[in-house]
Formats: structure tokens, sequence, C-alpha cells
């Protein structure tokens, strides 16, 4: 991928800006979509995307990047295979023969600037309260130590302080994913969006899952001994 008129290398065909990516197949992007649903009626039944909010990915392609996101507008305790968009590395729709095409998040910019900085294969967006409030708390970042659950997120134990970076929110995806780069440290795979929520991703979803509630756990409790 070296602009934004390079061509699919197995098929020629123009791969952005809504021209069909021939090198994914719709069974795959369903079998993503299945996934996300599956994982977002789970953090629906949290509380932690409330109406239609949050949004969960997955990455269906490397090169060029492609992620399979929770198509935007919808509850997000009912979602469907089929209610998943594709987009590529700017968060623009891409078209996948067979894949009727649906609007994808407009925090999709995000979870591709995610995805291509940490490497990580899922992204997990909540609005869990706990975030926000953490967030309020601690603007320049929520700090951490000597909690168990911190191996949950890769960290230890015992002697490791840990921070969760928290940026300020914006409606520009640009902007916010530059915030995101900015104050990303490759040990801690989550971050705060100040009055808004929370980032976490991992290898695969069930990673991304894991990290998620263990992160959440630790900003209630950092919010309930404060
Ligand atoms: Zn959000």
């Amino acid at each position: 991928m070296t602009g934004p008129h390079s061509s699919d290398p197995l098929t020629g065909r123009e791969a952005r800006g809504g021209g069909p990516d021939g090198a994914l197949s719709a069974e795959r992007v369903f079998a993503a979509g299945a996934r996300l649903a599956a994982e977002s009626a789970r953090f629906n039944g949290f509380g932690w995307m409330r109406g239609t909010s949050g949004n969960l990915s997955e990455v269906v392609g490397r090169d060029p990047l492609r992620l399979a996101v929770t198509a935007s507008g919808l509850d997000k305790g009912e979602l469907a295979e089929t209610d998943v968009a594709v987009v590529g590395p700017d968060g623009a729709a891409v078209g996948v023969e067979g894949v009727t095409p649906l609007v994808p998040s407009a925090e999709a910019g995000l979870h591709a600037r995610v995805a291509a900085l940490t490497g990580a294969d899922a992204v997990v967006h909540v609005h869990a309260l706990s975030a926000v409030v953490a967030a309020h708390h601690w603007p320049r970042g929520v700090r951490l130590r000597d909690v168990e659950t911190l191996k949950g997120i890769g960290r230890l134990a015992h002697d490791d302080e840990v921070v969760i970076p928290v940026i300020r929110n914006s409606q520009d995806m640009v902007e916010l994913g530059d915030r995101f780069e900015e104050a990303f440290d490759p040990r801690t795979p989550a971050v705060l969006v100040a009055s808004h929520g929370l980032y976490a991703w991992g290898a695969d979803l069930k990673r991304a899952r894991h990290v998620t509630e263990c992160v959440e756990w630790l900003l209630s409790y950092a919010i309930a001994t404060r």
C-alpha cells in the first residue's frame, strides 16, 4: 500500500476509496461480525455499551490494513453477524463483494490507528462509567500498583507502576489518533478518552475482552479507594 491509488497485489483492483477489496471474502467478514456481535452483547450486558454507544473491531487484513468494525447507529445488544462494516487505515469504508455496505462507526479511524500502531488484531471501545470517572479524577493518567489484577493486563502484581494514559476527547479521529500515538505506552494495552470512554486491545478479541474487563475493574478499584 503506497498511496491512495495503489491496487490490491492479488487482484489488481482498486482497494481504497470504496472500491471492492477482492482479497477479502464475505465469509471472513461475517465470521468476524459474529464474534463482534457476541462480544458487543456481552459488554452491553455489563452496561458498557448503552444505547448505540461503543464499537468493536477485528483486523481482517494487514497488507493493506482492513478492519471489520461494528456498524454505526445500531443497538449493541442486538447485533447480527451482518451488522459489520469493513474499513481501511483511515477508517473509511471499503467495499467487499457479498457484503452490504453499512456505515462504519465514526470512531473506526481510531480503531485503525490503534491496530496499526500496536499490532493488535482486536480493539474494544466501550463507554464504561468507571473510565469516564477515572479520567475526570486523573486527567494526566491513572496510576496503579501492587494489585493482583494488573497481571490481567500483562503487568506485574508487585513493584510495577502502571499508568493508564488519558487523552482529551475530539470528534476528529485524526486528532484523536495523534493524541493516542503521543500517549501510547507499549506496556499498557489500554487508553482512556476523557469525558468519553475506554479503548483496549489484544492479539484477538478474547484477549481484548480480558484486558477490557481487567482495566474496568482496576479503574473501579482506583475510584473506590481514592
Ligand atoms: Zn465512543
